[in-house]
């Protein structure tokens, strides 16, 4: 009937309409055509059936509906009635403990910051330490869906906060590290410019020869922090330049040893090995490699320096000193910036504490992995892999 129907109310009133004209004498003729029009209009304006009425609300339903949408969030998320827990999602499961579910909220969150929370009633939110390990940090979102039931969710901070801490102790660290040689170049010009006409000319000389270190230091350190910038800020940049890997080692590894270090380096490729690289950032790698060896290195050994294939698809940079070493437990920690095992001998040798973090940035942009070995009163082998550019056939 096309979406249309007769209403039962209006056909019974066109019936008693009918009825009373064939009372009154009517012709029964003009009684039927009578009744086909006013049928006939009400069909054609034909009314659409009411809409269907609303389920009758199911409480049970929702609540297994919304703990079904909730379950499998990154975020752990409770729901509570009346203060008591009556959903718990997987991951608020895991932090809290199964049996958080039926427990009153302020028991199964603890921390004097939820609780205050919690007992201020309305939403809000709260930042709350320690909730699972000591150093965790989490902000609890506190969302009142009506008066009795409400949403809590609990966002892990900490590495947030980590980053943050991390950031500062980089601009803490990296300030120390400039004031000293720079306080060292104004103590010695302030001596100079006092006693300009009483110094002997040999002190005079020493002195300047400190400072021209000193300055020297603080370009390298500069920079260096600018390279690690700038390649911490192309990180996700995935080089596509196909450059030849081994004549870029060759001629790194030469500039690290440097000309009167250069007897000592034993340089050797197996082939052509073509990666899709940062040129300027794979030579800096090289060097800063080749250039520890050689600092922490006997200085009477040599330093090897191999490229070799690894399997079909990647190729193996090896840089190897016989040395003093590394000691098992600092190994983990020598991709930090600053981290240095012997300030005093890495500051002698014109270290800056960030060559291996500037190397860690170059590998994770080219997408390769670093590997570093070491034996007390052996030596030290540094390895990275890196993938071969795909050539067409
Ligand atoms: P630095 O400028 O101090 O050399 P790096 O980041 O290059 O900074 O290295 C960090 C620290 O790692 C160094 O201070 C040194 O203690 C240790 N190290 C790096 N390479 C070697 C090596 N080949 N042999 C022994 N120790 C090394």
């Amino acid at each position: 009937m096309l979406g249309r129907y007769l209403p039962l109310p209006g056909v019974i009133l066109a019936l008693v309409g009918c009825a009373t004209l064939l009372v009154s004498g009517v012709d029964v003729m003009v009684v039927v055509a009578v009744l086909l029009l006013w049928c006939g209009s009400l069909w054609l304006v034909g009314a659409q059936p009411p809409p269907p009425q609303p389920k009758a609300k199911n409480t049970a339903f929702s609540r297994d509906t919304m703990g079904e949408m909730i379950e499998h969030s990154e975020t752990p998320i409770l729901v509570t009635e009346r203060d008591r827990v009556v959903i718990a999602n997987l991951m608020a499961r895991k932090l809290l403990g199964a049996h958080a579910v039926g427990q009153d909220v302020r028991m199964a969150l603890r921390q004097p910051e939820a609780v205050s929370l919690l007992d201020s009633g309305g939403d809000g939110s709260a930042i709350v330490r320690g909730l699972s390990r000591r150093r965790d940090i989490w902000r609890i979102n506190r969302k009142e869906l009506d008066n009795d039931v409400a949403v809590i969710e609990l966002v892990n901070k900490t590495a947030e906060s980590d980053i943050s801490r991390a950031h500062t102790d980089f601009v803490a660290n990296a300030s120390h590290e400039l004031r000293t040689p720079l306080a060292s170049i104004i103590g010695y010009v302030e001596t100079l410019r006092e006693d300009v006409g009483n110094l002997e000319p040999k002190v005079g000389e020493k002195f300047l020869g400190t400072i021209h270190r000193e300055a020297q230091r603080l370009e390298a350190l500069v920079s260096d922090l600018m390279s690690l910038s700038r390649i911490e800020a192309e990180k996700h940049e995935l080089p596509n330049d196909e450059v030849n890997l081994s004549a870029i080692v060759e001629s790194a590894a030469r500039d690290g040893a440097g000309t009167d270090r250069i007897s000592r380096l034993d340089f050797e490729a197996s082939d052509t090995f073509l990666v899709c690289g940062d040129a300027q950032q794979l030579e800096q790698l090289v060097r800063n490699l080749v250039d520890n060896a050689f600092k922490y290195g006997r200085s009477d050994e040599t330093v090897t320096v191999r490229l070799h294939p690894k399997g079909r698809a990647r190729v193996r940079l090896t840089v190897s000193d016989r040395g003093d070493g590394i000691a098992p437990e600092h190994i983990p920690q020598l991709t930090r910036r600053f981290f240095r095992t012997d300030p005093g001998r890495s500051r002698a040798s014109g270290g800056t504490g960030l060559g291996l973090a500037i190397v860690k940035h170059i590998v994770e942009r080219h997408r390769g992995r670093l590997d570093i070995s070491s034996k007390l009163g052996e030596g030290t082998r540094v390895e990275v892999l890196l993938p071969l550019a795909k050539t067409e056939n």
